[in-house]
């Protein structure tokens, strides 16, 4: 029987085999996030997660293709672990093409580009980092636990190691009175780490969590759809990449966005200024519909 509960993974992981290699998140103190509220952390054993793997190899060996590594920053496992497991799975799923990981800053920073290098030559070809913003005032205030330095340190590491990287950022996460120095500031670490593929969510507010409280007792204002629209606009105008493709289609977003980056830099900007002009709030996804 399995041992845990929650299951997250990005939307691109979603025919992916899902194993998780710890419970829970080893940070988990971020102010808007409460997907590991009460689950306390820790690293799953290596025979533990073999059992799974063997259970699930007797009846899938030959149509596993992807696997996904959970649980919050499964790139935190120590090196060991993450030796015996990737090989392992190879050898249990002989089609298997690749194996992704959420993975936090600290996680990439204890790891050395050699070690993140060894995992890559294992099978460990993508990394899901969650950056929420680059701005580093609201990095203190939402208590990521590292810096704007750090940030761009751990993914320059992992792009070093040769493992495809994905960034997430959250749209709305520094409220009215935040956007502007948000939007400029990720525009700005999104063109240090320079990313293959960047993601920016909407920010829904989760109860129980902080930044809830803030806005409940009115310290933290929730922008405004448009607003969304605005910051995003500004990150994007605010950005540059050598090759990035860009999403902001998650089910949290206003206006589905999915875009290569620089080449449609142009072409998004006028949608989303068009969409921002016409002012309609039909244009844009219905609230009701919105999830995290
Ligand atoms: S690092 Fe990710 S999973 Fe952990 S608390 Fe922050 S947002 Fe949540």
């Amino acid at each position: 029987m399995a041992e845990y509960a929650v299951r997250i993974r990005p939307p691109s992981e979603a025919g992916s085999l899902l194993l998780p290699l710890t419970m829970g998140c080893s940070h988990n103190t971020c102010a808007f996030c409460g997907t590991y509220d009460g689950v306390k952390f820790r690293i799953r054993a290596v025979d533990d997660v073999k059992r799974d793997i063997d259970r699930i190899a007797r009846n899938y060996s030959r149509s596993v293709k992807r696997v996904f590594l959970e649980e919050g920053d499964a790139l935190i496992s120590p090196q060991r672990n993450l030796v015996a497991i990737l090989p392992y799975l190879s050898e249990k799923f002989p089609n298997l093409e690749r194996v992704g990981t959420y993975a936090t800053p600290q996680s990439a920073l204890i790891k050395s580009v050699d070690e993140l290098k060894e995992l890559n030559r294992l099978g460990l070809k993508i990394a899901y980092l969650g950056v929420e913003t680059g701005d580093e005032e609201l990095l203190r205030k939402i208590d990521k636990g590292a810096t704007y330095a750090q940030i761009v340190e751990a993914g320059r590491k992992l792009k070093a190691a040769g493992i495809t990287l994905s960034m997430t950022v959250i749209l709305g996460l520094g409220g009215v009175d935040g956007s502007e120095a948000h939007a400029l500031n990720t525009g700005r670490i999104l063109t240090d780490i320079d990313p293959d593929f960047a993601g920016a969510l909407t920010l829904m507010l989760v109860p129980g969590t902080p930044l809830y409280k803030d806005w409940q007792e009115g310290r933290f204002t929730l922008i405004s759809p448009f607003q969304s629209l605005q910051e995003l606009k500004l990150m994007i105008e605010n950005s540059s990449f050598t090759h990035c493709f860009f999403t902001a289609n998650h089910a949290s977003n206003y206006l589905p966005i999915k875009v290569w980056l620089p080449e449609q830099k142009a072409e998004v900007l006028q949608l989303i200024n068009d969409v921002l002009t016409k002012n309609d709030m039909s244009l844009l996804r219905p609230e009701y519909t919105r999830a995290l």
